[in-house]
């Protein structure tokens, strides 16, 4: 069962590349970014209480963030499998899922309940891309926060998941194809297709 975290800088090509590669495995493709865009634009509770944290580039408090990707989760799609793309983004998250995935009975036997990607790409192309994507997020000073907020708050997963056995690492500095393809091949090792 095809089970897939996307870490990474913002800009760093999660989005694009979580997308094409829960289409190739069939899976859902689960944004906590898209879920929560959905609910600022719908203007729901959790998207009233997010938008001002997005806006600044600060992280939604966790339990938001928690309470959102358990109920995602439960939908029947993704009973067979998923891609997680912008959970978990803090070690408190990281943890909690971990806890999730042991009390639904996942076996922790070789430390991998799932596997989790790491896009590389350096920091003055990230800005470049994220100038020129122009969300509603992307201006220069809330580009800058992000980064910040990654490097304090999401980083440390890296260390967190080489610990437990569960990360790869792709090289995200190149054409989408090109990193497309260097992604199905870490993953074709892990679900053989
Ligand atoms: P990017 O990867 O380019 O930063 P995302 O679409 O993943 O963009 O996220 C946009 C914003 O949504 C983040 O800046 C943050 O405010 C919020 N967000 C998304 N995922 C999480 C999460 N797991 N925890 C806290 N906040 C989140």
């Amino acid at each position: 069962m095809v089970k897939l975290v996307f870490l990474g800088p913002p800009g760093a090509g999660k989005g694009t590349q979580a997308s094409l590669i829960a289409d190739f495995y069939e899976v859902p493709h689960i944004s906590t970014g898209d879920i929560l865009r959905t609910n600022v634009a719908e203007k729901s509770s959790l998207g009233i209480q997010a938008r001002n944290y997005m806006d600044k580039g600060d992280l939604v408090p966790d339990q938001l963030i928690l309470d959102m990707v358990k109920e995602r989760l439960e939908n029947p799609d993704a009973q067979k499998g998923w891609i997680l793309d912008g959970f978990p983004r803090t070690v408190t998250q990281a943890e909690e899922f971990f806890k999730k995935c042991e009390a639904g009975g996942e076996k922790a036997k070789s430390g991998s309940f799932f596997h989790v990607i790491n896009l590389q790409v350096p920091d003055d192309v990230l800005v470049a891309r994220l100038l020129s994507r122009g969300r509603q997020d992307d201006k220069e000073e809330t580009i800058r926060n992000r980064l910040q907020v990654y490097y304090q708050q999401t980083q440390p997963l890296i260390e967190f998941y080489k610990a437990r056995q569960q990360l790869i690492i792709v090289d995200g500095d190149n054409y989408i194809d090109a990193v497309t393809s260097a992604l199905k091949q870490a993953v074709d090792k892990i679900y053989p297709k």
